[in-house]
């Protein structure tokens, strides 16, 4: 069978499979998302020889990368293909979208098949047009029109849309699933939505939510972040963006529809303004990880919240922090002290038994972390 033949037999199985997971929704947006991933599929057959994707193992890997206080998250499928959640900042001679497409390569990625644009503030897609000049984008997947206007959003959107352009483009809602080959990726929140059906395995109710304190309600795009839960097997991963504290709120109470999770990144890059206990501790994830930069979010509530949890839990963070009150977790579980600019990351590594390890990029240290309870 030629290469091109394969790729077209891929796309069908591709494509059909995406039929029976969509979402009944929206029916315009549902039907573009079909209509986008159709295309993108032929067009990857199209370009078939030098869009290899990277090879096949058995466990999910995800890189935090250092991108100062912003977020890029690269989850690499067992199957090869890719998922990049944010891109960080732009400027800074190109440096988020260096350090994204230097992990990339040692991934043996030679491009990102989903770009997940959480929202539109500049620490998320601000980084998105020098990254696509870099390295292909197959699929760009965002929440929609922007919330904000003004010369800022706008000197935002500019760029990104012309970079969205380059690649298929999907608008998501709530329930949606990202076809990413091999993995489990729900949309649990965007455009202001959260689910309201539970995940399997959620449902129950929530305990902890009698002794929920409510924060002021978001109204920026923080707000319309799309939220996602993946899932590898038993392994099961949680990335909200910037949703807000009651947003958290909203996903686990009354009743917790979102169920366990192994990993939780902290919501706003685990700043103090999220990570209700209500919140943390009904997903009972064992490890958190926090996109902090040296002085971008306050992490000390979250440190504390994490060492007090029921269950056993860690905090991960990518910079020690001086914001705020000098609380740190212990200096294994960070990937950058003090203020200089190395950009280490963490990375993980996870099993469909649910068994996960994270590695310090600075160190080389790594910590496991058992299946089950
Ligand atoms: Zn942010």
């Amino acid at each position: 069978m030629s290469s091109s033949e394969s790729c077209a037999r891929r796309s069908r199985a591709y494509i059909l499979r995406h039929m029976r997971l969509r979402h009944v929704g929206n029916a315009t947006r549902g039907h573009g998302l079909f209509t986008a991933i159709a295309a993108t599929a032929l067009m990857a057959c199209l370009a078939a020889p030098a869009w290899t994707a990277a090879q096949a193992s058995d466990t999910l890997d995800i890189y935090f990368i250092d991108v100062e206080g912003g977020q890029a998250t690269l989850y690499v499928s067992p199957s090869g293909q890719s998922m990049l959640v944010d891109a960080g900042y732009r400027g800074f001679g190109g440096r988020d979208a260096d350090r994204i497409v230097s992990v990339a390569k040692q991934a043996g990625l030679q491009r990102i098949d989903y770009l997940v644009v959480t929202h539109y503030h500049g620490d998320h897609v601000g980084g998105v047009p020098e990254l696509a000049a870099r390295m292909p984008i197959r699929t760009f997947v965002d929440h929609g029109p922007a919330s904000e206007r003004g010369e800022r959003v706008d000197a935002i959107m500019g760029p990104y849309l012309q970079a969205r352009s380059s690649g298929a483009h999907v608008e998501v809602d709530v329930g949606d699933r990202i076809p990413v080959d091999g993995l489990d990726v729900r949309v649990v929140a965007s455009n202001g939505a959260l689910l309201s059906v539970p995940l399997e395995g959620g449902g129950l109710p929530n305990p902890l939510c009698a002794d929920f304190m409510p924060m002021k309600d978001e109204t920026s795009e923080d707000a319309y972040s799309v939220g996602t839960v993946t899932a590898y097997g038993r392994f099961r991963i949680m990335n909200l963006g910037d949703l807000s504290w009651n947003q958290e709120y909203g996903l686990v109470c009354p009743t917790n529809r979102i169920g366990t999770v192994s990993v939780l990144l902290a919501t706003q890059h685990g700043d103090e303004e999220t990570g209700s206990p209500a919140f943390v501790y009904a997903l009972r994830p064992k490890a958190v990880v926090a996109s902090n930069g040296p002085r971008k979010s306050v992490v000390g509530p979250l440190v504390r919240t994490v060492g007090a949890a029921p269950s056993p839990m860690d905090l991960w963070q990518l910079h020690q922090s001086f914001l705020g009150e000098p609380l740190n977790v212990a200096e294994p579980f960070i990937a950058n002290l003090g203020e200089t600019d190395a950009g280490h990351w963490l990375k993980l590594s996870a099993r469909a038994d649910g068994s996960f390890s994270v590695t310090n990029g600075r160190t080389g240290a790594t910590k496991t972390y058992a299946a089950g309870d």
